[in-house]
C-alpha cells in the first residue's frame, strides 16, 4: 500500500516537473524596438519578422521610438517589466543603446541587435548585412564604369554604425585610385539622419563647388533621391553616376529611367528569418544560431551571422530584387 501510495506521488510530481521544466510549447513573445519606421525598408523587415516568429509559435511586439534614443530604452523597460522573453533592436543610436542590453541582462533577457550593432556593450548576437562589403560594392561598381575623375561621397547617420562600416568599404576601393591620382574625392561629409533632404542640400553644395563631379556614392537610396532632386534641378541628370543602398520603389524606378546607376538589394527576408529562429532558440535557453563570424562592438567580439548584399542595376533588376520578390514588376515599371 505504502509503496503504492509512493509512486503515486512520483508519477504526480514527476508530470508536474515535466510541465514546468518544458518550455518548449510556451508562447513566447519577442520585442523588436525599431529606431523609427522612417524609410522604405523598415516596414518590410518588421512585417516578415512578425510573420516568422509567429510560424515558430511565438508574437511580436513592436515599439516605434520614432529615432529618439531615450525614448527606446523607455519601451525596451516597458516590455522587460511585462516580462517580455528576448529582444530584438534597431538601435536609434549605437552607443546609447547599450542601456538597453543592460537593462535586459539585468532581467536574464537576450538581446539581439537588428541591422544595426549596438556598441561598447556585452551583445548577445547581432544580425545584418557586412556594410564594408556593401561600401566596397558600391565603390567598384562605380570605379569600373568611371575609373577616373572626381568622387563625392555622403555617407549616412553619424549615429549609427552601418555609416562609418560603409564608408570604410567605399574607402578601401577608392584609396588605390586616389593615391595612383586617378581618382580625386572632391566631398566626404556624413549626415544627421539618413534623410533625403539632406542628400539634396548636401548634393547642392557639391555641385556649387564641383559642377564637373563625376560621380556621388550616398549611404542609402533616401539620400540618393535627395541628390537626384539637385542633380535635376542643376539640369545634370545623366551626366553623374550615383550610387545608393536598398533598393526602394523610388530608386528602382529611377534606375530604369537611367538617373541613379546601382542600388544594393539586401536580403531582408533571410535577416528577418535568421533573426526570429534565433529570437525563438534564445527565448527557450537554446544554443544560439550556428554562428559564422564575430564582430568586434568595442567592448567583446560579438556572435554575428551576415547575409549578403547585391549589386542592383538595371540589367539585373528581375533576376535580383523583382525575381526574389521584394518588389513588384509592374510597380517598378509604371
Ligand atoms: C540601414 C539602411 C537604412 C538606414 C536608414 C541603416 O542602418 O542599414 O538600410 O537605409 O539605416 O534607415
Amino acid at each position: 500500500m505504502n509503496y503504492r501510495i509512493t509512486l503515486l506521488i512520483l508519477v504526480f510530481l514527476s508530470g508536474l516537473c515535466f510541465t514546468a521544466c518544458d518550455t518548449k510549447d510556451e508562447p513566447v513573445e519577442v520585442g523588436f524596438l525599431i529606431h523609427a519606421f522612417d524609410k522604405e525598408r523598415w516596414e518590410n523587415d518588421r512585417d516578415y519578422l512578425v510573420e516568422d516568429v509567429q510560424e515558430l509559435g511565438g508574437t511580436v511586439k513592436v515599439m516605434n521610438a520614432e529615432n529618439d534614443a531615450d525614448k527606446q530604452l523607455a519601451q525596451a523597460k516597458e516590455l522587460l517589466a511585462n516580462g517580455v522573453d528576448v529582444l530584438v533592436v534597431v538601435p536609434v543610436d549605437q552607443f546609447a543603446a547599450a542601456a538597453i542590453v543592460e537593462a535586459a541582462h539585468a532581467k536574464n533577457v537576450k538581446v539581439i541587435s537588428y541591422d544595426r550593432l549596438i556598441k561598447n556593450c556585452k551583445l548577445d548576437y547581432y544580425v545584418s548585412t557586412d556594410n564594408v562589403e556593401i561600401g566596397s560594392l558600391q565603390a567598384s561598381y562605380l570605379t569600373t564604369i568611371q575609373p577616373e575623375g572626381k568622387y563625392a561621397l555622403i555617407g549616412g547617420a553619424m549615429s549609427d554604425n552601418n555609416s562609418q562600416l560603409l564608408y570604410l568599404g567605399q574607402r578601401n576601393v577608392l584609396q588605390p585610385l586616389v593615391e595612383r591620382g586617378d581618382i580625386e574625392i572632391v566631398y566626404n561629409e556624413f549626415t544627421n539622419a539618413w534623410e533625403e533632404n539632406e542628400g539634396y542640400e548636401h548634393c547642392k553644395k557639391l555641385l556649387d563647388a564641383h559642377p564637373d563631379v563625376n560621380a556621388i556614392i550616398a549611404g542609402n537610396d533616401e539620400l540618393a533621391m535627395g541628390v537626384i532632386r539637385a542633380i535635376k534641378e542643376a539640369g545634370m541628370e545623366d551626366q553623374i553616376l550615383i550610387a545608393g543602398m536598398d533598393a526602394d520603389l523610388r530608386n528602382l524606378r529611377e534606375i530604369v529611367a537611367g538617373h541613379q546607376t546601382c542600388t544594393v538589394y539586401k536580403p531582408y527576408e533571410k535577416l528577418a528569418a535568421t533573426t526570429a529562429d534565433l529570437a525563438i532558440k534564445l527565448a527557450r535557453d537554446e544554443n544560439g544560431e550556428k554562428t559564422y563570424q564575430t564582430v568586434s562592438n568595442g567592448e567583446m567580439l560579438v556572435p554575428t551571422v551576415f547575409h549578403t548584399g547585391m549589386i542592383v542595376n538595371r540589367e539585373n533588376l528581375q533576376l535580383t530584387v523583382i525575381s526574389e520578390g521584394y518588389q513588384r514588376e509592374e510597380e517598378v515599371y509604371n
